[in-house]
């Protein structure tokens, strides 16, 4: 089944992504891994997109369409989550169009609903991690990028709550639950 992750920054897509792929051998399309990627790559896409990226601002719709659509001429296993994509209303129709170009279809939009300032505790807290544990915290994981995160969210990400959910396609879970919790209400999607 293919599935998208729903969800503001800090929602924990990430996280949820990582356990489908272990115990469901699913496929996780990040947009935001395939991204950094490229950065640290040093492709003249990376260049073009890193400080876009970490002012928290959203690369062009085209980038990350053609990322994806990569990924779906490889292995599906046991089927694709996206992760961070699609971001915009144009995504969405571009996905649409994908999915059906590759004889796909979408099972589920799961939607992870969480509040605003776990979101920045979650963030901040993962930064200093990362800082403690002697690694780079992502350049975007600071409070003036994560504002323009989250308000890129609201304005562009959140009216495709109301898209999937007019299709007939969205489940809202708890994001503030516990991990196993939130990945009990995913499995329960799923079936
Ligand atoms: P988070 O969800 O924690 O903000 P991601 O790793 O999903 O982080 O994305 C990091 C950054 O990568 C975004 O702020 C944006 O600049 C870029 N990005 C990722 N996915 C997309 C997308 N689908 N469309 C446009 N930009 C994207």
């Amino acid at each position: 089944m293919n599935i998208i992750l729903l969800g503001p920054p800090g929602a924990g897509k990430g996280t949820q992504a990582a356990r489908l792929v272990e115990k469901r051998d699913m496929i996780q399309l990040s947009t935001g891994d395939m991204l950094r990627a490229a950065k640290t790559s040093g492709t003249e896409m990376g260049k073009k997109v890193a400080e876009v990226m970490d002012r928290g601002e959203l690369v062009t719709d085209e980038i990350v369409i053609g990322l994806i659509r990569e990924q779906l001429e490889g292995d599906k296993k046991g089927g694709f989550i996206f992760d961070g994509f699609p971001r915009t209303l144009a995504q969405a129709d571009a996905l649409g169009e994908l999915l059906s170009e590759f004889g796909e279809d979408l099972g589920a939009v799961i939607e992870m609903q969480v509040d605003d300032e776990v979101l920045v505790d979650r963030i901040v807290g993962r930064a200093a991690e990362a800082v403690a544990a002697g690694k780079t915290a992502r350049a975007d994981d600071n409070a003036e990028s994560l504002k323009i995160r989250l308000m890129e969210y609201y304005k562009k990400t959140s009216p495709l709550i109301g898209y999937y959910h007019a299709k007939g396609e969205l489940t809202s879970i708890d994001g503030l639950a516990s991990m196993d919790e939130v990945e009990a209400s995913i499995a329960k999607v799923l079936g």
